[in-house]
């Protein structure tokens, strides 16, 4: 288990790994807004895990490992942007799946993921909850309104 923290820079290096074909410690202390002290100890923590490959000085590498997380928690990240959507949400869903995504279970985000695959293939029963939300919101079992 890696630590909240741990997470958002195996997800960054991995983002980076895809986009640019190449991993660079000052890329991910930029992406993060993080000092490049604080992106090295990361860097030495997921080698230390197995997750990256790294040598002082020279490139940064995913392991198979580290790849196969990555891409899990990449996939999470956008599949919480998706879900807020899904549901109606309107917060800032960037930011929100920013937060939550550390803290669910392996079984939640499943869970989560099937309804966005519910809503996308029933796109009717969609609708259906949004012309709810919409009367819902005026009535007074909205906590809005307690
Ligand atoms: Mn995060």
């Amino acid at each position: 288990m890696l630590t909240p923290s741990l997470e958002d820079y195996l997800e960054e290096i991995y983002r980076f790994s895809i986009e640019l074909g190449f991993i660079r410690i000052t890329d991910v202390a930029n992406k993060l807004d993080v000092s490049l002290p604080s992106v090295n100890k990361a860097v030495k923590i997921l080698s230390k895990k197995g997750y990256l490959e790294y040598l002082p000085y020279k490139n940064i590498d995913l392991t198979e490992k580290g790849t196969r997380l990555g891409k899990f928690l990449v996939r999470r990240n956008q599949m919480l942007q998706n879900f807020l959507e899904a549901i109606g949400s309107e917060a800032d869903k960037e930011e929100e799946a920013e937060a939550i995504e550390h803290y669910l279970s392996r079984e939640t985000v499943d869970a989560m993921t099937m309804v966005v695959d519910f809503f996308r293939n029933n796109p009717d029963i969609q609708q259906q909850l949004i012309a709810f939300q919409k009367k819902y919101k005026n009535t007074q079992d909205s906590p809005n309104n307690i």
